[in-house]
């Protein structure tokens, strides 16, 4: 390339780069703003309607990115070596260990879960996702799996009862030498955390996401309603599979697959969730599931909860509780089909 026409793409650059930099600043979209960025090994997207009269967007994003950089890297990150999270891994057993508010509301929610899914979510299984190569440590996974013995070893110390928590002291303690792992629950606790957030502002209407759990409040500028879609459970191209509407209630959603975070060996899918009872990653017709809750937190352990069950245990479960729960399974791997409980039905009526 000449330097003539070097510094001619570098013009254009610049000017595309300026372009769609006014574009971001100063024209929300359909009086949308947006927020964008990364947390939580994960990318988050915020939208809200009616700014608060008393924050402006400079101090919407300050405070935002504050908020979830001190839940990520402060307290539930097993990548960050002095989240609070990673130094009660490493604390030592049977010593009581002194936990924040919120590592104690996401464990004491976590226990409930595992004791609601019979241990199918189980916080205390991070051993596990570390040896098949979904947590920090890295492993060389090579063409091969981990031996039994290794897994059986592992799960010696898995139990999520093992983990007691005190409530009036605000204490934590480790029974066993099992190590935690919060990334099934602790996306959903950061948006109720930003929906917390929004709502003392005083914004009614938003919609707000980490890693595909969401929050919705609210309508849409000129009253539409914010109209979430399913994935067809593919890793390719994204497609719709379904939508479903709000009609301006307050819910929300989380969803748990196999199709986006797994690895192959032999042709066989291993996926990141992890079956406490045999230390395996889940293999079954299940393909996705989504909740609705009142709570994000909630809805993303439980969407784990279900995917380790398996369709029919998950099924049961949803109905038992009264659940809002769509599952999307596949009894040749080709095509899929759905079952809807009751609850979740009404929020896909098309009109
Ligand atoms: P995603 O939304 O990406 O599908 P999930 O919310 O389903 O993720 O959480 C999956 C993560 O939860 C895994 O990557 C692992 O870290 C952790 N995990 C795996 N198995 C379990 C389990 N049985 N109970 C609790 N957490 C689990
Ligand atoms: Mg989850």
């Amino acid at each position: 390339m000449s330097g003539f026409r070097r510094r001619h793409a570098y013009l254009i650059t610049f000017l595309v780069l300026l372009f769609a930099g006014i574009l971001l600043l100063v024209r929300p979209t359909g009086g949308i703003q947006q927020l964008r960025g990364y947390t939580m090994g994960t990318t988050y997207r915020i939208q809200i309607v009616d700014m608060p009269a008393a924050l402006s967007s400079a101090e919407i994003a300050a405070d935002v990115s504050a908020l979830l950089l001190a839940l990520d890297t402060g307290i539930f990150s097993t990548y960050a070596a002095n989240s609070e999270l990673s130094r009660f891994n490493r604390a030592p057993l049977n010593q009581p260990f002194a936990a924040s508010a919120e590592l104690l509301a996401v464990l004491t929610l976590a226990q409930e879960i595992a004791e609601l899914s019979d241990g199918a979510f189980d916080v205390t299984v991070g051993g596990l996702v570390n040896l098949w190569g979904f947590g920090p440590s890295i492993q060389v996974l090579g063409d091969d799996v981990p031996a039994q013995q290794e897994i059986d070893s592992q799960l010696q110390s898995v139990g999520y009862e093992l983990l007691k928590i005190d409530q009036a002291r605000g204490e934590i303690t480790r029974l066993a030498d099992f190590y935690v792992d919060l990334s099934g629950i602790a996306k959903g606790y950061a948006v109720d955390q930003l929906a917390a957030y929004f709502d003392a502002a005083g914004v009614e209407n938003y919609f707000l996401e980490i890693g595909g759990e969401l929050r919705i409040r609210g309508e849409k500028p000129g009253g539409t309603s914010w109209v979430p879609a399913i994935e067809t459970p593919q890793d390719s191209t994204p497609q719709v599979y379904a939508v479903f509407f709000t009609d301006g209630a307050e819910i929300a959603l989380a969803g748990s697959g196999d199709y986006r975070n797994y690895f192959e060996v032999d042709g066989r899918r291993y996926s990141h969730e992890i079956d406490p009872r045999n230390g395996r990653p889940v293999s079954h017709s299940l393909a996705a599931v989504y909740v609705i809750d009142d709570s994000a937190a909630r809805a993303d352990a439980l969407a784990t909860a279900y995917m380790v069950l398996g369709l029919e245990d998950a099924r049961e479960l949803a109905l038992r509780t009264v659940q809002a729960a769509y599952f999307i399974y596949s009894t040749d791997g080709v095509e899929f089909e759905d079952y809807v409980t009751p609850e979740f039905a009404n929020y896909l009526r098309s009109d």
